[in-house]
């Protein structure tokens, strides 16, 4: 199986997001969104509430959905994952997506990172200005496919 991990925070999913899953999925058998459960980082929404919203999302038998803690290339690992999807919007994602994508070739060369390009109208397009909007009461629908609650 043609397998691919893509990983996050989804703090929460975004359209952005989604464009990219779709962009991947004919690609891959098997793509598990996954949702990093790090204690370090400090997420808006709780993670069961984000699990929900991304299942409720995506209705493809292809698509999984996971939380994980440790390294993404360690969850790679356990679910047979050959492949790190990761979404890039501007040249400031590229530099960094670019040196997290060194870091895990560097642990675990088998695992490839792909890049996908979000499309001019969501390439401004962040899980922060969601939370922003969501925090003043304002209309997020244009960004998100479900509702925040
Ligand atoms: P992380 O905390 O791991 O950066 P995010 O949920 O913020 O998690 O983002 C997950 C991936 O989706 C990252 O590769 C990010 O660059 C990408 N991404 C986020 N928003 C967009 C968007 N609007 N268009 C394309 N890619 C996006």
């Amino acid at each position: 199986m043609n397998i691919a991990v893509f990983p996050g925070s989804f703090d929460p999913l975004t359209k952005g997001h989604e464009e990219i899953v779709k962009m991947a999925l004919p690609l891959f058998d098997k793509i598990v969104i996954a949702i990093g459960d790090n204690p370090d980082k400090r997420c808006f929404f709780p993670i069961e509430k984000r699990l929900h919203w991304i299942r409720q999302t995506f209705q493809s038998e292809k698509i999984e959905v996971a939380k994980y803690q440790g390294l993404t290339v360690d969850f790679c690992r356990n679910v047979g994952a050959k492949f790190i999807i990761r979404g890039l919007r501007n040249s400031l994602d590229f530099q960094y997506e670019h040196d997290i994508a060194e870091a895990n070739r560097h642990l675990v060369p088998e695992v490839e990172t792909l890049f996908f390009m979000s499309t001019p109208q969501f390439a401004h397009l962040s899980s922060s200005l969601v939370r922003e909007l969501y925090h003043h009461h304002a209309d997020y629908s244009d960004y998100v496919s479900f509702v925040l609650e």
